[in-house]
């Protein structure tokens, strides 16, 4: 397989810190999102810590079979979310801290998700943008009981509650997606600033303009501020250039992250 990408977070216009962290690992293909929370440092201290402890249990899923692969991707998370709530426990200002965790893998010819919260990831095919993950937030719950419209949910007062969160309590149980991905698709990960500002067709607009994932990760980005940027912003683009490689592996091209 072969594909480009980019990333990028951004503090926004409202906030005076960075809660979010993201990872672009182009040579192993995982890539992460993370919005942290529970107040300023110890936001960003937990968005942190899952990006880095997520991807270095991860490791390669070169040649794993789906199923050693989703269980691989649910351990990683499972590890750094009891680092995290261990240190809620013994340090007293890291008290309540959490954060989503957002985590694609690209193997063989798929891709796999862990995720938990609200940082989304999205597949553009065809022109057509289509979210993968469900968040886990108040809102979609008033969503699926038929209480509120996906619009409402988008402007609602308590849209950012999470219902599920990396590192508030002893477990977590992430949620896992699995697909087939073909040349030309586009996967965006994306943090709630980025897609509280920015609705699913203005999105896919950006995704269907001129040029590449580092293009469209800086307009979106820009969108999102000149939308009122209320919140941190982070974007990850991944485009598939082509999926000719033997299954069981992977290739990746410097070449092709320029173009
Ligand atoms: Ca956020």
């Amino acid at each position: 397989m072969r594909f480009s990408c980019a990333g990028n977070t951004d503090v926004g216009i409202v906030r005076s810190g960075n809660e979010d962290n993201f990872l672009v690992d182009h040579q192993r293909g995982v890539f992460i999102v993370a919005d942290g929370m529970g107040g300023h440092a110890a936001g960003e201290i937990a968005s942190d810590m899952a990006v880095r402890l997520i991807s270095q249990e991860v490791g390669s899923l070169r040649g794993m079979s789906d199923k050693d692969a989703s269980a691989r991707i649910y351990a990683a998370i499972r590890s750094a979310n009891q680092a995290i709530f261990e240190r809620t426990l013994s340090e007293h200002d890291k008290r309540g801290m959490g954060t989503t965790a957002t985590v694609m893998v690209l193997f063989s010819k798929r891709f796999l998700i862990g995720q938990v919260g609200d940082s989304r990831a999205y597949l553009l095919r065809h022109s057509e943008l289509a979210q993968i993950t469900k968040d886990h937030s108040y809102v979609q719950e008033q969503v699926d009981a038929g209480l509120l419209t996906p619009e409402q949910a988008r402007t609602h007062p308590y849209s950012n509650v999470i219902t599920r969160c990396v590192g508030a309590n002893e477990d977590v149980v992430p949620d896992i997606y699995f697909g087939a991905l073909e040349a030309g698709d586009v996967v965006l990960l994306a943090s709630d600033g980025l897609t509280g500002m920015l609705e699913d067709d203005q999105l896919a607009k950006i995704l269907t303009s001129e040029g590449g994932p580092e293009e469209w990760v800086h307009r979106m980005i820009a969108d999102a501020n000149r939308r009122g940027g209320l919140d941190n912003i982070t974007a990850v683009v991944i485009r598939i250039e082509s999926v000719d490689g033997a299954t069981g592996e992977y290739h990746t091209s410097q070449a092709a992250a320029k173009s």
